[in-house]
This record gives C-alpha cells, structure tokens and sequence, in this order.
C-alpha cells in the first residue's frame, strides 16, 4: 500500500480550497486526516464500505473492533438510528458538540464494517469547526477513529498523523494540535442503565446528573484479548510505546522515591531510560532523558500532553519510559490513568 498522501493547511479561518479538496477525496471514496478536539481522527464515507475497509487496513485495526461515525448536527443522525432515546437526547442538548460519543441502535444503511458487526452504532458530533467544516462539505457523515497505526499512541497533531500513516491514507487536513488530547467519553444507552464504555474529558459524575440522576454503570477492568467485552475495543493493546512503560502510582513523594529506586536498578542492567514527570518531580531528575506532563494539580495538562509524551520520548530511542502517576485521579484525571494502564506494561502502586 503507497499512497501518495497530500497534506492541507487549515487554520482557524477555514479557508475553502483546502478544505474543498480534503472534502471532495472524502466524498469519492478517499480516506483523509483530520484534526478533532480530542484527537485527530481517520475519516471516510462511514457508508460505503470499501471507503471504511481503507480505514481498517491503514491503521491495521482488528475488524470486530467499530469505529465511530462522526457526524455535523443532529440532524445527521437521524438516518443512521432506529430512534433517539429519550437519555440520549438530554446528552446531545447538553454535551454537543463536543467530545461525548453515544451508542445507539442503528439501522441497515450502517454497513457491518463500521459497526464491527454489531447492530449498534457509536455517533459523535465534535466541536472542531474543522471537523465540522469537513464533514459538511463532504455532504457524509464520517467513520473516523483514531488516526494512527492500532496499538499506537493517539495522534495529538498532524505531525503524529504523519509519522504513522503517511503514504496509507489519501490526506491529512492540519489543523493544529488537538485542544484535549484524550479521546471522547463513549457511552451506551441502548439499555436501562446506561454505561460508560470509555472514559473521557466528560465525567460520570456530569453524564449521571445531564441523565437525572440515574446512575450510569462504569468498568475500567483490564479485559484480556480472549474475553467478550461490550465495546470490543476494550481487549485490544492500546496506546502503546515501542519502549516499555512502567507507571508508578501514588502521593508525590513515594513516587519520587520509587522511580529512583528504579532507575538504579535498570541503569545496572543498561536499559536507556526516559522519565514521564510532572512539573512537581521534574527537578527530582536531572541528566535523565524526560517530559513532563504538566502539573500534579491540573490533570487537563496530563490529558493534552500524555500521548504527545510517550511519542516524544520514544523517538529519544529510550528502551523503557517510567511515569510519574502522582497527578489528580479526578475528573478528566481518571480518563488520563485509564489510557495510563492500558499502555503499562507494569504497574507499581506505592503508599
Ligand atoms: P477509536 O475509534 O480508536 O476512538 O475507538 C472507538 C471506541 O469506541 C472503541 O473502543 C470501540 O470499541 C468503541 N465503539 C465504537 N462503536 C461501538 C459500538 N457500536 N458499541 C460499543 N463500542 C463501540
Ligand atoms: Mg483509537
């Protein structure tokens, strides 16, 4: 597969050629980057299933694991759903666009590859004027996952688009650096008690008061690859560096003192390592490959930076990246752990 992948300038003026153009390889059938709020994301028409299998084969992303249909209003969905529910509708008042996914019933215009078979469909309506641009000028609605190679980091800029997928896809619309870093909060209401299938900059705590009160289930297990999940990308690798990553948990200090620990005895077997701080224990560590990831106290920072970290310091060829988990767990912190876990390939909790 050499495609020879165009690249769009796009900036906050949203200027009609390029976007003309990245809209027009959508609506042939092409497969274009884009930049969204949380991510960037790889689009194609989410109706035509040739279009959809490029994504899976750019990306070599397993087939059973769905993509998410990004859409331009509401409107939008309607010939993708069976119906709104009631829940779901109280969601898109509330938190779109913006970086709320939600699954709904979906009819048979969906092909079985967007959908990974299921009879369920994931909609989102972002808050990029880009994304939003680009979808409407494409006159589709857009499957667009994450847009770089499966098990990888997510691509937070075009940079990142293009160190994976250059000569995979037909384009990539740069349009800066994503605002949030993390990806969208994906949840379920297709039964009584809704669930959050993935966590994201938009809380449980938001989502159960926007739904009245009603609690909304949630489960940030580890699932093994051989295991049913609900959302099938839960069993996949994710998120992960060439070089090992061990996250350390815990109150600042402990941390600090568990990561030396550490460093002495990888620098006896010669493992490079590269350190994954906070702007707290940065000065704890000097002469050491590292990045930090913002402050302890603003887990918003972590979430920008944390796939822009695990790319940076593996292009400083480090064979393991340890990482400073001393930062907030609430809010948009607890997304930022889940990502953090997914990636680890150990995890040391300390008191
Ligand atoms: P990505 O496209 O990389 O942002 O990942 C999308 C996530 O949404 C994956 O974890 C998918 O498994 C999940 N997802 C998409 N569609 C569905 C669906 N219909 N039911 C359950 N989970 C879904
Ligand atoms: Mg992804």
């Amino acid at each position: 597969m050499t495609k020879e992948t165009k690249i769009f300038y796009v900036s906050g003026k949203l200027e009609s050629a390029p976007l003309d153009e990245a809209a027009k390889i959508l609506a042939q059938g092409g497969t274009v980057a884009f930049p969204t709020e949380t991510v960037y994301g790889l689009g194609a028409d989410a109706l035509d299933e040739k279009a959809v299998m490029q994504i899976f084969e750019a990306k070599g992303r397993p087939a059973d694991n769905p993509l998410i249909v990004h859409v331009a209003s509401r409107e939008d969905c309607k010939p993708l759903v069976l119906d709104i529910p009631e829940k779901a509708s109280l969601l898109m008042d509330r938190f779109w666009p913006g970086p709320l996914t939600i699954i709904m019933e979906r009819t048979d215009i969906v092909p079985d590859v967007t959908t990974g078979g299921l009879d369920t469909v994931a909609i989102r309506f972002p808050e990029n004027q880009i994304a939003i641009e680009l979808i409407k000028r494409s006159g589709k609605t857009l499957a667009a996952p994450s847009a770089n190679l499966s098990g990888k980091p997510s691509p937070t800029s075009s940079g990142h688009v293009i160190a994976d997928l250059s000569g995979r896809i037909d384009a990539v619309v740069d349009g800066g650096d994503a605002t949030i870093g993390l990806e969208s909060t994906v949840i379920d209401v297709t039964s009584e008690i809704p669930a959050i299938l993935r966590p994201g900059k938009i809380s449980r705590e938001e989502l159960e008061e926007c739904v009245g009160g009603v609690k909304i289930a949630y489960d940030d297990k580890v699932h093994p690859e051989s295991e049913t999940v609900r959302s099938p990308g839960m069993k996949y690798t994710h998120y992960s560096p060439r070089a090992g990553v061990i996250l350390v948990e815990g109150e600042h200090s402990a941390v600090v003192k568990r990561i030396k620990e550490l460093l002495e005895d990888l620098n006896m077997r010669d493992a490079k390592t590269g350190l994954m701080l906070t702007d707290e224990s940065e000065n704890d560590f000097s002469g050491i490959e590292s990045f930090s990831i913002g402050s302890k106290n603003k887990p918003e920072q972590a979430a920008k930076y944390l796939f822009f970290g695990l790319r940076d310091l593996d292009l400083r060829n480090v064979d393991i990246i340890i990482v400073d988990g001393s930062f907030d767990s609430r809010g948009i912190g607890a997304a930022v752990f889940n990502r953090l876990r997914k990636a680890a390939d150990m995890i040391i909790k300390v008191q």
